[in-house]
């Protein structure tokens, strides 16, 4: 079961056997880059975000209003409401150099494969 979404036609969506969405995407593929102000190859990674550092000014803020008895700066969270989170795919020009990121759609698993011919 195979289809192609409307909003990407580079991307193979398709539906694992449990029902989850998964995507298969390209590990190059060529779009838009906003420096060369043209299409050109991209390579495309799965972005992820960084450690916190502990000596940031809101992070110093947080662990010392976290200090001590008493309520939590935050409330915990319980319940979730999403099993999934959305992904966001790293898009490097492979002229310039120049990195942009692309807001992804909320999907239980991604890959990236290798496309002959696409
Ligand atoms: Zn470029």
């Amino acid at each position: 079961m195979l289809d192609i979404c409307f909003l990407s036609l580079l991307y193979l969506h398709r539906y694992s056997p449990n029902g989850w969405l998964f995507l298969k995407v390209p590990k190059v593929i060529t779009t838009y880059c906003p420096r060369c102000k043209g299409h050109t190859e991209h390579s495309v990674s799965i972005y992820k975000h960084g450690k916190r550092r502990t000596l940031s000014e809101g992070q110093r803020r947080y662990l010392a209003k976290q200090e001590g008895y008493g309520s939590k700066r935050k409330p915990e969270q319980k319940r979730f409401a999403k099993v999934t989170k959305k992904t966001v795919l790293k898009l490097k020009c492979q002229k310039c150099g120049y990195i942009l990121h692309r807001r992804g759609l909320r999907l239980k698993k991604v890959e990236l494969v290798e496309v002959v011919g696409g």
